[in-house]
């Protein structure tokens, strides 16, 4: 088990790091991880003061119970203000293993016009056509019962849109809850432009018939794609500061 809670602890850095690195998470946001057949949560510790998304390491990720306290004391680190949101939702959804929070922008524009995110695009099609809920209040989410009623929003959904505050995703693994924020910041950018443009046409809801497997292998391959993203950064950086 130590192994596996190393392997998590390292995944949930570099998924703050891709989010980070795309622009999709600020200073703030929270990425975690349910470990496996415990009531533990691997959680980036509270931003402001553990540098950026973009800065994340292992050693910034802190292990918390279901009751949101840090499980050993670290001088260092505390449990982020809104973990409510990350272990209320684990406490209602046995089938989640990963919650990405951000404020993503493009999502939350939808929030603040009451439009529907239509599905519009292959790249998160499959979030608009389930439906993509709205969690009417802006305030942080700091408390369980707070975090009880941002789970009751989700309800079985994989997104959830915070009103006028950012977004959460979720997934069973946290390649999945990643790429996902990817997917949801795509099919609100596509219909935002759309919008700009016309009124988009309606595409039908199983325009795009997708299996599990066919989605797993994209998912897969997203992140794989945001690894390698982030390693290609990293490359030219060090080239513009030699
Ligand atoms: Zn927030």
């Amino acid at each position: 088990l130590k192994e596996a809670v190393a392997g998590l602890r390292d995944k949930v850095a570099l998924s703050c790091r891709i989010l980070g690195n795309a622009g999709l998470a600020d200073f703030l946001g929270h990425v975690s991880a349910r470990v496996p057949g415990t009531d533990k949560v691997l959680i980036r510790a509270r931003g402001s003061d553990a540098g950026s998304m973009l800065a994340t390491t292992a050693k910034e990720i802190l292990e918390v119970s279901l009751d949101g306290n840090a499980v050993r004391k670290e001088a260092r680190l505390r449990p982020p203000l809104e973990t409510p949101i990350h272990t209320r939702i684990y406490k209602a959804r046995k089938d989640v293993g990963s919650v990405v929070h951000v404020h993503a922008q493009a999502p939350v524009i939808f929030s603040l016009v009451d439009l529907p995110i239509l599905p519009l695009f292959n790249q998160g099609m499959e979030l608009a056509n389930e439906g993509i809920p709205v969690y009417p209040n802006n305030s942080l989410v700091t408390t369980a019962s707070a975090g009880d009623a941002l789970a009751a929003s989700l309800g079985h959904k994989m997104s959830c849109i915070m009103f006028a505050h950012g977004i959460v995703t979720v997934g069973r693994t946290v390649e999945e809850a990643t790429v996902r924020t990817f997917r949801l910041e795509t099919v609100a950018k596509m219909n935002f432009l759309a919008r700009l443009l016309g009124r988009p046409r309606a595409v039908p809801p199983m325009g795009r018939v997708v299996g599990r497997a066919i989605l797993d292998g994209e998912i897969r391959g997203e992140w794989g794609y945001q690894v390698e993203m982030l390693e290609a950064t990293k490359r030219t950086r060090r080239d513009e500061f030699r």
